[in-house]
């Protein structure tokens, strides 16, 4: 008997992990599934190859991921079509997904050797007879396990610092996106194919968690909060280090002296790019009182003109089926709870499309205010001023990105947010900013992928000191005398004691 295929829910079939379009329900290709024993033989494998990918150098492992990067610019329309194929996002996100991606790529390879390699650091006083040397090591293997909603900037975005850093890479893709994620291994592959650097292993959860256990010296793990509190658990038998990166619920400020249009113009794309399966996505709205009807009229009127459907419309499907009867929760008891549909509303959900849907006047405690939504809604509340806006947004355990605009204190709110990151008079830009680190804070995760806190993250500080020259001041010796600690005592007086 064959199984039923619900468009877009993976199945395993005679030992394959069969993906297919959550719009169309064609299938977009099946991988072999990995067993437990299969992940560790892989992680294996990749400590050999790690070990000659260590060895290369910076020089050597910039050259090839150069050259990756390359090959992913290169291939652009070929990639994009295929996490539109499997993932049902629209084509130009896509495009702007896999640019972002390449710019991480070339970042980190061009960076590496400058944040992480061998130098000199000052020496204090207190040891000046030793010099000190600081450089940044890999750890080996890193597990990387990924979501579905960024098949190929969230895998990129942890696996191209961790290469660049010197380790070699087992990625276990989402099972609604693995082959996007297989893509990526073959691609690499092309491009260094002495050594398995970065290999994929495939299938359900079970797969992540026997990644977790397989003697991966690292593992970065991006999804959401509940899973990664079992990732966190699991690594903890074997005091496996970790880097989460989980869901979120990010607000947008709305400040009284805020460009209007420009903030309408973000906060559509913010809320509704990917249908809203973006986990720096603007869920939540906070307006001033005097710009509040004026902003929600512009938001509006341009999230009214998105088309839905597949293909080249501006909103595909969504991508997990199973995330429809969140989405019509969370707007079913927004409205139950008096809040207004001004856009869309209870019909919203249309499987496997959902209509764009903003609604305001939402209470605060309501799921559709504090639970991540990952679908195209938004809801838009009314605050007395930008000091409540933040109370407000900051109340939640989640703390990813979030959004400012306005032009007086805009920085200073943004500062103020609790979250990893923020945009001021725009949206998510600083996923795209490779020069910037990327991470959240609570229930959002903990760790840094991107810029030179993304490369540190995938390396080991390793400390050594030299001695250059005779103690004046011997301390660290039993052939020290009273004298010796006598003299020592007066010199930290001096230099300290003021
Ligand atoms: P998910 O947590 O369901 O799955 C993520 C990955 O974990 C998948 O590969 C899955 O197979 C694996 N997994 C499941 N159970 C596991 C276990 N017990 N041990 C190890 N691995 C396991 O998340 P999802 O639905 O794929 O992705 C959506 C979520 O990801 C959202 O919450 C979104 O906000 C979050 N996300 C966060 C970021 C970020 O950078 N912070 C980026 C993208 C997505």
């Amino acid at each position: 008997m064959t199984a039923v295929h619900v468009p877009g829910t993976p199945v395993i079939e005679d030992g394959r992990l069969v993906s297919t379009s959550p719009a169309t329900g064609a299938e977009a290709g099946r991988l072999p599934v990995a067993t437990a024993e299969d992940v560790r033989r892989a992680v294996d494998r990749a400590r050999a190859a790690g070990e000659w990918w260590a060895a290369l150098g910076f020089d050597g492992r910039r050259e090839r991921l150069l050259r990756w990067r390359g090959l992913l610019a290169r291939r652009i329309e070929e990639i994009a079509e295929l996490v539109h194929a499997e993932g049902g996002k629209p084509v130009a996100d896509a495009v702007v997904e896999v640019v972002t991606a390449v710019e991480h790529v070339d970042w980190a390879a061009r960076n590496a050797r400058r944040v992480l390699g061998p130098r000199r650091v000052r020496s204090r006083l207190v040891l000046a007879e030793f010099s000190a040397h600081l450089e940044y090591q890999p750890y080996g293997v890193v597990g990387v396990i990924g979501p579905w909603n960024y098949p190929v900037f969230t895998p990129i975005g942890s696996a191209a610092y961790a290469l660049a850093a010197g380790n070699a890479v087992v990625l276990k893709p989402s099972e609604y996106t693995p082959v996007v994620g297989q893509w990526l291994v073959d691609t690499f592959a092309e491009v260094v194919p002495e050594q398995p650097v970065f290999t994929a292993v495939h299938g359900l959860g079970d797969v992540g968690a026997a990644l977790c256990r397989s003697g991966a010296d690292k593992v970065a793990f991006t999804g959401s909060s509940a899973t990664a509190r079992k990732v966190m658990a699991a690594c903890a038998e074997s005091l496996t280090p970790v880097l989460l990166e989980a869901g979120g619920k990010d607000a947008m400020i709305v400040d009284a002296d805020a460009d209007l249009d420009a903030a309408a113009e973000a906060c559509v794309w913010g809320a509704l790019t990917n249908a809203g399966q973006t986990c720096i996505g603007i869920e939540r709205v906070y307006a001033v009182e005097p710009v509040f009807d004026a902003f929600v009229g512009k938001v509006v009127e341009r999230a009214a003109r998105l088309t839905v459907g597949p293909d080249d419309a501006d909103i595909g499907p969504i991508t997990m089926p199973s995330q429809l009867d969140v989405i019509r929760r969370h707007i079913d008891d927004a409205l139950s709870r008096g809040g207004r549909a001004v856009l869309g509303g209870a019909d919203a959900v249309q499987p496997p499309y959902v209509r764009p849907t903003v609604l305001v006047d939402v209470p605060e405690d309501s799921a559709a205010v504090r639970e991540e939504t990952f679908g195209p809604t938004l809801t838009i509340n009314r605050v007395r001023d930008a000091d409540e806006a933040v109370d407000r947004a900051n109340a939640l355990s989640y703390g990813l990105g979030g959004s400012v605009f306005g032009r007086r204190r805009a920085v200073a709110i943004a500062r103020r947010l609790r979250s990893g990151m923020a945009s001021v008079n725009s949206a998510l830009t600083f996923a795209g900013m490779s020069t910037l680190p990327f991470g959240g804070v609570g229930d959002s995760g903990f760790g840094r992928i991107h810029g030179e806190d993304g490369l540190r993250e995938f390396s080991r500080a390793k400390a050594v000191t030299r001695r250059r020259a005779r103690s004046l001041l011997p301390s660290t010796t039993f052939e020290r005398t009273p004298a010796d600690v006598a003299r020592l005592v007066k010199a930290i007086k001096v230099m300290y004691g003021r």
